[in-house]
């Protein structure tokens, strides 16, 4: 069962600790997404909105410790920069990693930093988390300033030419359409749910869901249990009602997987092994073979083919 998850926070653990990423004792190591034949983790460089030299500091930590694991553990992961190294046989049993920077605070006014760094490695961005910042509003701006910026509209066509894959979890809806005026690629809402089955503010309204079938682009569902159901117990069954109800909504070919493991303390899935549950749960709501295959994975590495 081969396995792309679109958001994992746990580098942003590993700083604060001498735990490896191929083996500690929180949502997600390497060596049990292996064995749940994960293939593709997008890794989150995270940190909480800050000053932007501040914020780079924690994000090149962050960074730092993804490169160790790289050379630690050539066997079983490397640095996913062009999507045909997919499909060498040489990585046919690894995982594939996809640095992802969630939201620009780190860049400041810079936009070049972006230029160094894809240079390490970056390949997929979200301009924001949830405040407002240069380049956008995030789900908790103010209306005056939720819209995207020109810098930000300057950071999209930067990251448009170079290949790096555009994440509009956390942005306000305001800033998402204003995205989708321009924006003709496919994009990634990396770790969000149905604002329908769940009102959150970080899930996704139907007309939101609906724009992004038009744009060709995916959802990556999310473990956090407070994206999946307001009321306690939250179960799996829960969590799949969200990708039951979108497939219906726009159709199977935008549903993915972006767990947010390590990202929150209450999930639905308690951990990355759990993942081998995922295909009776999905077979058990009708759907068939060739949709689980696409919920899995298909859909999540049709959009990085066309990206990176
Ligand atoms: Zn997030």
């Amino acid at each position: 069962m081969k396995i792309v998850d679109l958001h994992c926070d746990i580098l942003s653990k590993l700083v604060e600790n001498e735990y490896s990423l191929y083996n500690n004792p929180y949502h997600f190591d390497i060596k049990r997404a292996l064995q749940v034949g994960q293939r593709v983790q997008f890794f989150s460089l995270f940190t909480y909105p800050d000053e932007a030299d501040a914020c780079m500091r924690q994000i090149l930590l962050q960074t730092t410790r993804l490169l160790q694991a790289f050379r630690e553990y050539p066997d079983y992961i490397y640095p996913l920069t062009r999507s045909e190294q997919l499909d060498d046989q040489a990585n046919r049993d690894k995982l594939a990693a996809v640095m992802h920077l969630e939201g620009g605070e780190a860049l400041g006014a810079n936009l070049e930093l972006i230029y160094l760094l894809y240079e390490l490695g970056l390949r997929s961005l979200a301009l924001t988390w949830n405040p407002p910042n240069l380049l956008a509003g995030g789900v908790d701006a103010p209306e005056e300033t939720s819209g995207l910026t020109p810098l930000g509209r300057e950071l999209i066509n930067r990251m448009n030419r170079m290949g790096v894959i555009l994440d509009l979890a956390h942005i306000a809806p305001r800033s998402f359409f204003d995205v989708l005026e321009f924006y003709d690629k496919p994009l990634m809402v990396t770790h969000s749910n149905a604002y329908h089955l769940c009102p959150h503010r970080r899930n996704l309204k139907d007309d939101q869901l609906k724009a992004l079938a038009q744009n060709g682009g995916v959802i990556g569902f999310t473990q956090v249990s407070d994206f999946v159901k307001e009321t306690s117990p939250v179960i799996p069954g829960d969590f799949i009602d969200h990708l039951v109800y979108v497939a219906e909504l726009i159709g199977v070919e935008s549903v993915a997987l972006g767990s947010d493991f390590d990202g929150a303390d209450k999930i639905v899935l308690p951990s990355v092994e759990a993942y081998a549950d995922m295909p009776v749960l999905l077979e058990s709501r009708g759907f068939s073979k060739k949709e689980i295959e696409l919920i899995l994975s298909g859909n999540a590495l049709r959009v990085i083919h066309r990206l990176i």
